[in-house]
């Protein structure tokens, strides 16, 4: 096993108090974890450090062509005082698929898992415990060399930085109100859609703030061919439920593989639920939603973990989804995933880890 280096901050911050609001990703704890890779070393020198600004040459290539890919994860401090990470297996095999769509070199999926460990029980201090609460991972690898060209850069730095982060919905879940564009597009068959990298959110932007000035809160994705086939949801994957049947897009390349999606799809199936992968077009939904058959929608992601939705705009169309009010099963998946987060649930699919204290005290 690699030995991850441990070097613990002289000066730690003052930590927010336990009734302190923790707004998404602006305070940041003590540490970092870094690891850096050439071509004569590969990744090498697995780090935990102070958490500090990075020193980089302005021709760095990420800069300028934004070989960048990144996850999103979070730890949980349960009922029973544990720290439990979700699904560290699944975000380091997805950090790996990102990495190869950008011609990052792969990485250790073990020291992968390690640094998420490794750090957070560092700052093990810092993971929040009020009920809805979490530290949020964000790994990312950047491209480093410092040279104007395109091509897969020659050095590369992964670092992982963490965020104690609030409730998403500190009031119980609240419906959002979505608009669905056929005229600007995330992804396309070919290209970046399935990896988590830096363009797409770039590109995401735009198309978001003219969904705000409308009054909507995200952007319903509509496919880049025929601009017909729902995508995804803001950065969430969508599902949607017809009568009975439960619907969400399949994985074909050009939307992402959701960890939560996935852990979703896994329960509805396991309680016995209809659930399909398949294509569905804006027409078929704003039609069920007029047959009163559209019962229900809700996206998923590791932020919100479930955020329903409540409103459907598409041209000069509104709709209302179960009256505006968060549908049964979109809140039977949030409280059975919450559970398992915090402890209180079985765990047949062993996707909790307790996180293992003794990477940082080995050192
Ligand atoms: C991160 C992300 C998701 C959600 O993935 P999770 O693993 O569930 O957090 C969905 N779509 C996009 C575009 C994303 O970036």
């Amino acid at each position: 096993m690699t030995q991850i280096r441990i070097d613990r901050t002289p000066t730690p911050k003052s930590r927010p108090g336990p009734e302190a609001p923790l707004p998404f990703g602006k305070i940041f704890t003590d540490h970092m974890f870094l690891m850096n890779f050439d071509e004569d070393r590969g990744w090498h020198d697995p780090r935990v450090v102070p958490y500090a600004p990075f020193s980089l040459d302005p021709a760095t290539c990420v800069l300028h062509y934004a070989q960048a890919i990144f996850d999103g994860m979070k730890a949980f401090r349960g009922e029973d005082d544990v720290v439990r990470l979700f699904r560290t297996d699944a975000h380091a095999a997805r950090i790996n698929r990102s990495c190869a769509q950008l011609c990052i070199p792969q990485l250790d999926e073990g020291l992968l898992q390690d640094s998420f460990h490794a750090l957070v029980s560092t700052d093990l201090d810092w993971v929040p415990g009020r009920h809805g609460t979490a530290l949020y991972l964000r790994p990312t690898v950047i491209a480093t060399e410092a040279f104007l060209g395109v091509r897969p850069a020659k050095s590369y730095l992964y670092f992982v930085i963490a965020s104690p982060v609030g409730a998403y919905y500190p009031e119980g879940l609240a419906p959002v109100k979505i608009l669905a564009t056929d005229t600007h597009v995330r992804a396309v068959r070919g290209g970046l859609g399935a990896a988590k990298t830096a363009g797409n959110y770039a590109n995401s932007i735009f198309a978001t703030e003219e969904a705000h000035k409308a009054g909507f809160t995200q952007v319903l994705w509509l496919d880049g061919v025929e601009h017909k086939y729902l995508e995804e949801v803001g950065t969430m994957n969508i599902m949607l439920r017809i009568d009975d049947e439960i619907i969400t897009p399949p994985l074909a390349g050009t939307i992402l593989a959701g960890i939560t999606r996935d852990s979703v799809l896994t329960l509805m199936r396991d309680w016995g639920l209809r659930v399909s992968e398949r294509q569905i077009s804006i027409t078929e939904v704003m039609q069920a939603a007029e047959d009163d058959r559209l019962k229900e929608m809700w996206g998923t992601g590791t932020a919100a973990v479930i955020s329903p939705v409540g409103e459907l705009g598409f041209h000069d169309r509104r709709v209302k989804i179960n009256g505006g009010n968060t549908g049964d099963i979109t809140q039977r998946l949030y409280d059975a995933v919450t559970a398992l987060h915090y402890g209180r649930a079985n765990d047949p699919h062993h996707w909790m880890h307790p996180v293992r204290t003794e990477l940082a005290r080995a050192a």
